[in-house]
């Protein structure tokens, strides 16, 4: 499939080398494939992945990094700085998100995990435990909007859950509320809604689903991985953005990710529970193994103290006004840039989104202006059912130029795509990337894509 990257460049390892590198020319072999790796977002033409951008943010983290990376959260006795880091990170995080609000019958408590997938991970395994504890639940399910994320869907694999799918209206791009609830029997553990979620940067009606999950006395998951961090300060800044968070009754768990509008380094996500007995009972312990007593709060062992290290010191240098700041920025340049696809009576904004958003084409298969995007530098998401794409606008396309630069290349990728209309499109969706001419996502296809990715040494000339 592709080629092995950087083998024009570097020579190819397949063995520890005999003796080791002097790390200068390490280094200096890394910071040239990171700075070419970065020269190309730095542009602002990459939807999403990007979130900070601000180069001195990083290293300042880095240097944050650097003084813990080695030390083991697990092991709290010689490292008790890690206690003070989650809880802050975690106090930080449930302040943010209104648990002082959450009523006299809550008590409020978060942990952090690996990214959005493991918070989203271990509030599942939170809800199937004790359903089966409390209610007495063998055969669990939970029901989610189709367009909630597909780390539900793996947890739920990961944990023996069955996922009930509801639809979602395709003109509001949120949840059928009625669709969902009626999905709902004495085996459902939990629903979810998502604040934003990714395809469409659409808010679910949470405050329906909170009625819904209190009337059916179920658990409700608030997914704030991606917008969790900026939809607080967009509703600050007056944006019309309902209340997601613990201010909504119903609201039992939230996750929202450091790792993206935290502008925190990859790795961390935030994990709130509206009641600490939920959290508490998917600790692991083992009092009786030979090798001591074993208890962790989390799916993880070992956890790097540095990453706490890190989103802590990353959160406590922005401050609530350098959040503000930065989402007034992001959702100006997403009026922006949504300004001009609106200007195309051939596209089709989908909602009615903020900092987000997604367009298709009734005239055109969208993937057409998608070819002409990615001629002229930029990287967008790709959706189907319907064929979309989208942008998540980041720090970086807050630079000066490139909503304008969105807006005119846009004008070209329309005209193209009506030129091209009767021929197939070049690009199609997947997720983390656009990648070219498929659009049966066929088992072995995927399966193929991904041993590429873990088996390059393969297939390599011998030694
Ligand atoms: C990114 C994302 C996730 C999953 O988070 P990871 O950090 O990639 O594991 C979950 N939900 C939404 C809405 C997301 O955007």
């Amino acid at each position: 499939m592709s080629s092995y990257p950087y083998a024009d460049r570097y020579p190819v390892l397949r063995v520890l080398p005999e003796e080791g590198r002097d790390r200068e020319s390490i280094l200096n072999e890394l910071r040239e494939m990171a700075t070419a790796e970065d020269s190309f977002w730095h542009t602002g033409k990459a939807s999403g992945s990007f979130y900070c951008g601000d180069t001195d943010h990083y290293a300042f983290m880095s240097e944050a990094f650097g003084m813990y990376g080695h030390m083991n959260a697990l092991q709290r006795d010689v490292c008790p700085s890690a206690t003070r880091f989650e809880g802050e990170i975690i106090a930080m995080g449930l302040d943010l998100f209104n648990a002082a609000s959450a009523g006299a019958d809550s008590d409020p408590a978060g942990m952090i995990t690996s990214g959005g997938s493991g918070s989203i991970l271990h509030a599942m395994l939170a809800y199937r435990d004790q359903a089966r504890a409390v209610r007495g639940i063998t055969n669990p399910n939970f029901v989610k909007p189709e367009t909630g994320h597909p780390a539900f869907d793996k947890a739920c694999h990961l944990l023996g859950i069955e996922v009930r799918m509801a639809p979602s209206d395709p003109v509001t791009a949120q949840v059928d509320v009625a669709a969902l609830e009626a999905l709902i029997d004495d085996q459902t553990i939990a629903i979810m809604g998502s604040a934003s979620n990714y395809g469409y940067g659409t808010i679910d009606p949470i405050a329906e689903l909170g009625q819904v999950a209190l009337a059916h006395g179920v658990g409700l998951h608030v997914d704030g991985c991606l917008g969790g961090f900026i939809l607080p300060f967009g509703e600050q800044l007056g944006y019309p953005i309902p209340a997601f968070d613990f201010r909504v009754p119903g609201v039992t768990t939230l996750s929202a990710d450091t790792h993206k509008y935290g502008y925190g380094l990859k790795g961390t996500s935030l994990l709130m529970f509206r009641n600490r007995s939920l959290r508490d009972g998917q600790y692991f312990f083992q009092t009786n193994w030979s090798g001591g007593k074993y208890c962790s709060p989390g799916i993880d062992g070992s956890r790097s103290s540095g990453l706490l290290a890190a989103t802590w010191a990353g959160m406590v240098a922005t401050g609530r006004q350098g959040y503000l700041r930065y989402a007034k920025e992001i959702f100006a340049t997403a009026a922006s840039m949504i300004a001009a696809v609106r200007s195309h009576p051939e596209l089709r904004l989908i909602g009615d989104p903020t900092y987000l958003f997604a367009f298709t084409s009734d005239e055109f298969d969208i993937y057409h202006v998608n070819d002409s995007l990615r001629s002229r530098g930029w990287r967008m998401n790709g959706l189907q059912y319907p064929n979309a794409i989208h942008m998540a606008v980041t720090r970086p396309q807050t630079q000066v130029g490139v909503a304008e630069a969105w807006a005119a290349d846009l004008a070209v990728a329309v005209d193209y795509a009506k030129a091209h209309a009767d021929a197939p499109a070049k690009s199609s969706g997947i997720y983390g990337g656009v990648s070219g001419g498929w659009t049966e996502a066929a088992d072995d296809f995927i399966r193929n894509i991904m041993s590429d990715m873990l088996d390059k040494h393969q297939g390599l000339p011998p030694l």
